[in-house]
Formats: C-alpha cells, sequence, structure tokens
C-alpha cells in the first residue's frame, strides 16, 4: 500500500534531495506529491495543498493543464527528441520564431538548453567568444549585483552573490566584480524605489570605469532579486544599465530565468524598462512548468561575429544533449498559445490587483519590516524590529514554521529565509489568494511569537 509514510519513508533511503539539509527531515515530514490539477496539489493521503510558489516558480497555468497535455501527447506520437546539431525539426523553429517576435527589440536569434544555469553558462561563454572573435581578448571579467542569483554551475555560481549558496565552493569559482544592488529594502524613509535604484548607478560606474576595459558583461536579475530574497527595484537602473553598458562596450546579460513571461506584470521585466539587453536568458516558466528548457536569445549583431568559415575557429561549439527537445519546444509553444488565448498578462492585472489589496495588512503586523510586489511577486519579509528592519538570524529559521504551518492548511509556502512570499500559477483565484493570505498571516503570527 501507498501512502504518505510509506512512499515518503522509501524515498529517504535513496533520494539526495535538492537544496536540502537531508538531516532536517528526521522530523519534517516529506510532502509525496501525487497528483496535481491546478493550482492544487494532492498528498497520498488525500491531503490538498495551494502551490502558492508555482513549483519553484515554473508553473503558469496550472498542473495537468489540458491545453499542454494536448500538444505534448501529439508532439510524442510524431517525434519525441532528435539531435539538434545538423538536424532540425518543426517545434524548435516555430519556439525560435516566436521568441524572437516576443522578446525585446533585435534579439532574434535562439540558443537552446535544458535550464537556467545552463542559460547563463551560455551567455557568459558567448559574451567572451563575441570579444576574443572581435579581437578583444582582453575582455575576460564579469559585473554582477550583490545578492544576486544565476544559478548553480560552477560559471553561474560564480556570478551569483547568495553567500549561503556559494561561499563553500569560494574556491572553484570566477571572480567578478561585484556592485552594490539597487534592492530597495533598505531605503530610507520618504525615499522612493526611483531615488534609491538611481543612488545605486553610480557604483556601478564605478566598477566599469576602472574594469570596463577588461569587461565581458554585467549580468542582472531585472526588477526583481528572486532567490535573494525577492528583493526588488526600480527599472530606471535597467535603463541607466543600458546606457552605462554602451558607453564602456560591455554587454547586458538580463537573466529572466525566473522573472519572464508575465511574472513582473509585463512578458519580460525589461521591457517596463524600454530596454533590450545584449542575452536574454529564459527558462522556469518557459514551458509553463512542464518540462526542462532553457534559450538564450540574442542580436544578429552577435550571431554575425560567429558565422565564418570552419577553420577560423570562430564557431559557438557548445553543445548539450537535449538542446532543443522537440516535446519540450511543443510545450513551451503551447505554454506561449496560452498566453494569446488568455489574454494572460491583461488578465493578470485583476490577480496583480488583489494579491496587493489582500496583502495589505501585512504591513500592519509588528514583525514585518515590509510587504513588496512586482506585477505577480509579492513578498513579505520578517523582521525583529520593524522599523529598523532588523532581520532575525537566519539560524533560527522562522520561515519553517511558517512553511510547517501552511502545509496543515492547505498551502505549500516556501518561504526564503525571513521572506514569505507568494508567486502562484496564473489560474489562481481571488478566493484562493485570500485564503493565502489568511494562512500567511497566521504563519507569521506563528513564527514571530
Ligand atoms: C532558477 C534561476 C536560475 C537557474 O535556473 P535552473 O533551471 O534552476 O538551473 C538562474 N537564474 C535565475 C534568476 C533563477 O531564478
Amino acid at each position: 500500500m501507498i501512502n504518505n509514510q510509506t512512499i515518503a519513508a522509501r524515498g529517504l533511503q535513496t533520494v539526495w534531495h535538492p537544496c536540502t539539509q537531508m538531516k532536517d527531515h528526521e522530523d519534517l515530514p516529506l510532502v509525496p506529491i501525487r497528483r496535481g490539477k491546478g493550482v492544487w496539489l494532492e498528498d497520498f493521503d488525500g491531503n490538498r495543498y495551494i502551490d502558492a510558489i508555482s513549483s519553484w516558480w515554473v508553473n503558469l497555468f496550472g498542473h495537468s493543464n489540458p491545453h499542454i497535455n494536448a500538444a505534448l501527447k501529439t508532439q510524442t506520437e510524431e517525434l519525441e527528441h532528435v539531435i539538434l546539431a545538423g538536424c532540425t525539426h518543426e517545434p524548435v523553429v516555430r519556439l525560435s520564431e516566436q521568441l524572437a517576435q516576443i522578446t525585446p527589440g533585435n534579439l532574434q536569434r535562439c540558443f537552446y538548453a535544458e535550464n537556467g544555469s545552463a542559460a547563463i553558462e551560455i551567455a557568459l561563454k558567448m559574451s567572451f567568444q563575441y570579444w576574443k572573435n572581435c579581437g578583444q581578448s582582453n575582455k575576460t571579467e564579469f559585473i554582477n549585483l550583490e545578492n544576486s542569483y544565476h544559478g548553480e554551475t560552477i560559471g553561474a555560481l560564480s556570478v551569483g552573490d547568495v553567500s549561503i549558496f556559494k561561499d563553500t565552493y569560494q574556491p572553484l569559482l570566477l571572480r567578478p566584480h561585484t556592485v552594490p544592488s539597487p534592492d530597495c529594502y533598505q531605503r530610507e524613509t520618504g525615499e522612493s524605489w526611483k531615488e534609491r535604484s538611481l543612488q545605486r548607478v553610480a557604483d556601478l560606474e564605478d566598477a566599469l570605469q576602472k574594469h570596463g576595459e577588461n569587461t565581458c558583461a554585467v549580468i542582472v536579475e531585472p526588477l526583481v532579486q528572486c532567490a535573494g530574497g525577492m528583493r526588488m527595484y526600480h527599472p530606471v537602473y535597467l535603463r541607466e544599465l543600458r546606457r552605462l553598458c554602451d558607453a564602456y562596450h560591455v554587454h547586458f546579460i538580463a537573466d529572466e530565468c525566473a522573472v519572464g513571461f508575465g511574472r513582473t506584470g509585463t512578458m519580460f521585466a525589461c521591457e517596463q524598462a524600454g530596454v533590450t539587453p545584449d542575452f536574454m536568458c529564459l527558462a522556469k516558466g518557459l514551458t509553463g512548468g512542464y518540462l526542462p528548457l532553457s534559450a538564450v536569445v540574442t542580436s544578429d549583431e552577435i550571431y554575425q561575429a560567429f558565422y565564418d568559415d570552419y577553420e577560423s575557429l570562430r564557431g559557438f561549439l557548445h553543445s548539450h544533449s537535449y538542446t532543443g527537445n522537440p516535446l519540450c519546444c511543443a510545450v513551451a509553444l503551447a505554454t506561449l498559445e496560452l498566453f494569446e488565448q488568455n489574454n494572460t498578462i491583461e488578465q493578470n492585472k485583476l490577480l496583480i490587483d488583489v494579491l496587493a489589496k489582500s496583502t495589505e495588512r501585512f504591513n500592519e503586523h509588528p514583525h514585518v519590516g515590509e510587504v513588496r510586489q512586482t506585477g505577480m511577486i509579492t513578498a513579505v519579509e520578517m523582521a525583529q524590529d520593524k522599523e529598523t528592519k532588523t532581520p532575525y538570524p537566519w539560524q533560527q529559521r522562522r520561515g519553517l514554521t511558517v512553511y510547517r504551518h501552511a502545509l496543515e492548511n492547505e498551502a505549500l509556502l516556501r518561504p526564503l529565509g525571513n521572506v514569505v512570499y507568494f508567486m502562484p500559477p496564473y489560474v489562481i483565484t481571488p478566493e484562493e489568494i485570500e485564503h493565502l493570505c489568511n494562512v500567511a498571516w497566521d504563519g507569521i503570527c506563528k513564527a514571530t511569537t
């Protein structure tokens, strides 16, 4: 008989879970999920949970979405996979045409991989090689933001700045120049997001002045530093970043792995600043949360710097086994169809409003330092001292109390340290949002007493 207890116990014998100190599970039960439908997940004992975090930010249109299911079934009957070096296929051609169309400005050339980290590696390598191909072998460095996150592989980890993931591996990593984040959490009273973010531009310019000549690219997460605790900033910073990158001949890599596909209220976060990066990295929501696929979209100008006779060795000789997998591409196409059919970006405005109204009351909580929102991402930051925003020491793991409380109340919340956040699938209802807020409120009360 399979029930929660038996499957969890078996799992703990052989599965090594991601981002987990496995010893935690001596007293923290795993949640064995049997099936999902829409925003709901169901375990083997029949308990239900609202997936408030879209299964690590990937799910956009709910679990077991009929439209995506159908597209996947159809593609399975046609072609499950073929090598993308030397061969091509309809799903990858159509997806590339569509990505070229919906991404900003002159972004039009798509390179594929299987996850966000790999997309970051590709963007870093492409940027480096572009400059090398242009005769600028001196450009070997990168600039990143404090508190940024770009994935877990060695290169991607190098350009991130979340110490809990990174510090252990420091001896193995590239050393980027890290500039202060435009994040607005610690802004002065009365200071606007725009003013705060603008203030950080000077540091960026400083770094570019010092290192621009040897720098390939600046890499940022546009508008929201998600893994860094859903820290948010004003689009004006991206405008200034674009201007400075042009002035100092440095690429702008926009890591939209998490914020792309409507999360910030627009299809891509860069749109809110009216800027086009040199490389846009897409992952997570690209397949609506179904299958692993990522893309790096870049301009024809950059593409042309690699285009030459084979013997010139200017080509981008990078590959992954499943590059451009047809099933993944078909599912990504079905996801983009849903954006069209449902007029999702427009429809989400209602949900964004509901999220704003339902979370307003958290401002009154004596241990909430801030409630912040960018589009479909809302975060409530617990603080020991509301006025000074002094955080609870991370060792106290207050977020875990919220997590446990939520599981007992039909919600899967997964706080990042002291930050409780909602990043739900777009098929959530206002009532379900209200439920999440009630659960989070009680959980935060429990965690902060
Ligand atoms: C999740 C994430 C990545 C890494 O993507 P994976 O698919 O987990 O490798 C990179 N950048 C950002 C901003 C992310 O949120």
